[in-house]
């Protein structure tokens, strides 16, 4: 597996699946769920409703992951992912890590070869970048997938360091 990080939009990236750091609600958000919903359009609303109604009636759990049409993006599928709330109190990396491991079980399912990801919970979340980006580059590299290009599409300066030295 190849795995790289980019500095940018992830809403530009032209690959299988694009993973959004959503929210239990999955009816869109800030950050990167508001941009992903922005560039995407109304399909990708339209289906995390339909799943909302049929499978996630109290909301997608966190550490989980689930997929729809990724709408107008040049993917073709959004992988949706709760990320945990940072806590100083209590260790939820384990969560964290799930949300890696999830969205890449379910690219094998959806036969995605190539998957970008942001730094899920490292924004609104609060999860400091140094921890973020090691669990995430941990969990990708620890993780059998017939996934061959994982790319980290971080969106600031300190995400970006935090990844490159977690690489
Ligand atoms: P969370 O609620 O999981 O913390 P956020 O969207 O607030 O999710 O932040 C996750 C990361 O995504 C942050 O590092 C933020 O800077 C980044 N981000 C925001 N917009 C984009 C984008 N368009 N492409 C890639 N990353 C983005």
């Amino acid at each position: 597996m190849g795995i790289s990080i980019l500095r940018g939009d992830i809403t530009k990236q032209a690959v299988d699946a694009i993973v959004n750091a959503a929210n239990s609600s999955l009816m869109g958000g800030g950050g990167v769920d508001g941009a992903i919903h922005r560039a995407g359009g109304p399909a990708i609303l339209d289906e995390c409703r339909d799943l909302r109604a049929s499978r996630y009636g109290r909301g997608l759990p966190t550490g989980q992951a689930v997929a729809t049409t990724a709408g107008n993006l040049n993917a073709r599928w959004v992988i949706h992912t709760v990320g945990p709330v940072y806590s100083e109190s209590e260790d939820r990396s384990a969560l964290l890590a799930s949300c890696y491991r999830e969205s890449l079980r379910v690219a094998d399912e959806l036969g995605a070869a190539s998957v970008a990801f942001p730094a899920v919970s490292a924004g609104v979340y609060g999860w400091p970048a140094e921890s973020a980006a090691r669990i995430a580059v941990a969990t990708v590299r620890e993780t059998d997938t017939r996934v061959d290009d994982v790319r980290f599409v971080l969106f600031n300066d300190e995400v970006y360091a935090a990844f490159e030295r977690a690489m």
